[in-house]
């Protein structure tokens, strides 16, 4: 009876399977998903586990440190690090954590060239692209917001940092996002959690697997339809991050001006409508794909190569895809 082996086979790998979903993603394990307003955008963390009133104390830590963190790097509060130093004349003080954040960013300033610029916090003033009513700056305006800026106007002598210019103002909005969902995947962890997600808005990291070894599977939304998927992913143990020019944007006289700017020009950077970045932690891939996106497919993949463990899919202007060389292992 030839027949019947595989339909005995297919029987024991269902009763296989019933066994061990109750297991790692049924009845026992419960999932909590919350929500939340931080960092300007909306955060979602998600924990799998069988321990409900553990998965329960261990979101409310995660998002109370991401809370922190805004108030260490946001630059509209005044206590924060960022606001302080923006305010100070030479050189400030600050924290381990933002020396931290600084680091990553000044270093990535000078790999990239200065695409990357953690100094554009009064050209960014000047957009008020994050503001009620942004605009379009004469040209005057966006030199003067431009002068002395660049990765030669910070210098990190922790827990100093030095600026060039009493006038520079920080912004760390291209990076500290991504520390922030690392540091919540650090306490989810630290609690014991194995399965967990942290999105902020778009921008995320997980925490191990789905449960039950299924991978996470992230959609990447399309740039120019956000009625469809650009991509779909599937990860585990890893940061997804996307910049892209559909995400924060305004139009005046039928063109679009977004929140990525080239400090070369002071403008909206053109070369990409979006990046997406895969890498271990979301510092890293927030970074990365704010540069990246800045810098365009050609000079962004050479950036890239000095960082064998991030991978990155790039849509440049004309729609066309880049992807790094491993990049096609996490798309479905
Ligand atoms: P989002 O915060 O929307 O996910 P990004 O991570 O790409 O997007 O960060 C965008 C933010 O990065 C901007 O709002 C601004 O604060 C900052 N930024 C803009 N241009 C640059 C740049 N060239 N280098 C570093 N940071 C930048
Ligand atoms: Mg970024």
């Amino acid at each position: 009876m030839p027949f019947h082996r595989p339909i005995m086979v297919l029987v024991l790998l269902l009763l296989a399977g019933a066994l061990l979903w109750p297991r790692l993603g049924g009845d026992d394990s419960s999932e909590v998903r919350r929500s939340r307003l931080l960092l300007g955008t909306v955060v979602e963390i998600t924990a799998l586990g069988p321990d409900r009133s553990l998965l329960e104390g261990a979101v409310s830590d995660a998002f109370a440190e991401m809370e922190r963190i805004e108030k260490l790097m946001s630059p509209h509060i005044e206590s924060s690090d960022v606001a302080r130093l923006s305010k100070a004349g030479t050189s400030q003080p600050v924290s381990a954590e933002t020396a931290t954040v600084l680091r990553l960013g000044l270093h990535l300033a000078a790999q990239s060239d200065g695409a990357f610029d953690l100094t554009l916090g009064r050209l960014k003033e000047l957009w008020g692209i994050e503001g009620e009513s942004p605009q379009v700056p004469d040209s005057d305006s966006v030199a003067d917001a431009l002068r002395g800026i660049g990765p030669e106007a910070l210098r990190l002598e922790a827990p100093l940092v030095i600026k060039s210019r009493p006038e520079l103002q920080i912004d760390l909005g291209g990076i500290a996002k991504g520390y922030a969902i690392d540091r919540a995947i650090f306490l989810l962890a630290d609690a014991g959690i194995e399965f967990a997600s942290v999105n902020a808005g778009g921008d995320m990291r997980l925490l191990g697997d789905r449960g039950g070894e299924r991978p996470w599977r992230i959609g990447i939304q399309h740039p120019r339809d956000s009625q469809r998927l650009l991509t779909t992913l599937e990860v585990e143990d890893v940061s997804v991050v996307t910049s892209g020019d559909y995400e924060r944007y305004f139009e005046q006289e039928g063109r679009r001006y977004h929140h990525l700017f080239d400090p070369r020009t002071g403008y909206p950077a053109t070369a990409c409508r979006s990046v997406t970045v895969v890498a271990p932690s979301a510092m890293l891939a927030d970074a990365l794909a704010t540069a990246l996106f800045v810098l365009g497919p050609e000079q962004g993949m050479s950036l890239l190569q000095l960082y064998p463990e991030a991978e990155a899919l790039i849509v440049d202007s004309s729609g066309k895809e880049h992807q790094s060389a491993n990049f096609a292992e996490y798309r479905l």
